[in-house]
């Protein structure tokens, strides 16, 4: 299947590893231009990498998404270097793992900036470019837990339905924009994120890294964890002109993890 994505200009967000670099290399393969941004040297790094590998141009910049000022610069920095946007896909770091009595405050609120304002101020910037493209897409990247809460996540569990929340609701307000605006539910998937995860469960259950992996997998259906590269395919499909009647959806990619029938 040709995804029609050859030329595209697509901004992948939180991108030097794990879903969003997977996301971004999976859109370069596809033949699009691709903008990257994260904190550290590491964008450089996964720029350099994806282009050498698929021969595609690949802008890398280096941003906090908590940042309103960053977040204006990375939009008009792509749309300066490849002549418009096509394709939004509003990445960030996961808010720490935690329990409600484990959580201060204070984390509440960066996390509901890193977690839900980055992803109003990506769409809020990136809209009047969007609006000039005949193959507009929004991906919002939330997780599982707002179908089913995990445990030790109450971060994650709370704020990311305020993301699904927003991407529903633009789904129909920019449906007259063409401008469609999905979701994806992504579940245990082995990033760096994930390893992260594991080691602050090893703390406390005392378990190996070896058992607490095992007892993710034992969890899932499919009996594994899910790949980078299995995330980015859907994540590509879902953003392309190959998915043009498909918007307002939330799609889990988890292995068949989520217990609900909807
Ligand atoms: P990851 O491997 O830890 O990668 C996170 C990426 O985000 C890195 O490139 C990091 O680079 C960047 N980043 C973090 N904070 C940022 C900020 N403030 N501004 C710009 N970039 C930032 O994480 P992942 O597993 O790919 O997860 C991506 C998202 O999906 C997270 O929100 C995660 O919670 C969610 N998720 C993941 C899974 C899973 O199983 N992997 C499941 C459900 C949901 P720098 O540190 O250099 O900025």
């Amino acid at each position: 299947m040709d995804l029609q994505l050859k030329g595209k200009v697509a901004l992948v967000t939180a991108a030097s590893k794990g879903l969003g670099k997977a996301t971004a290399r999976q859109f370069a393969r596809e033949g699009a231009k691709v903008a990257i941004c994260a904190r550290s040297e590491l964008i450089e790094k996964a720029a350099a990498e994806i282009e050498t590998e698929t021969g595609a141009e690949v802008l890398a910049l280096r941003a906090d998404v908590t940042r309103q000022e960053d977040i204006e610069r990375i939009i008009n920095a792509t749309v300066e270097k490849f002549g418009g946007l096509d394709i939004l896909v509003t990445n960030a770091g996961g808010p720490p793992a935690g329990t409600f009595n484990d959580t201060d405050l204070a984390t509440w609120e960066t996390s509901f900036n890193l977690t839900l304002l980055s992803a109003v101020r990506l769409i809020k910037y990136a809209q009047p470019h969007l609006q000039k493209s005949s193959a507009a897409a929004i991906l919002t990247i939330t997780s599982t837990t707002t179908k089913q809460p995990a445990q030790n996540m109450v971060l994650s569990n709370s704020i990311r339905l305020a993301v699904i929340g927003l991407t529903k609701t633009l789904s129909q307000e920019l449906g007259s924009e063409q401008i469609r605006v999905n979701s994806i539910l992504p579940g245990w998937t082995y990033t760096e994120r994930v390893d992260e995860i594991i080691t602050a469960r090893i703390a406390k259950t005392g378990n190996t890294k070896e058992a607490e992996i095992a007892s993710v997998n034992a969890a899932v259906p499919l009996g594994r964890m899910g790949t980078p590269e299995e995330f980015a395919n859907v994540a590509v499909f879902l953003c392309s002109p190959a998915a043009s009647f498909v918007n307002g959806v939330m799609l889990q990619v988890d292995g068949g993890i989520t217990q609900g029938t909807f």
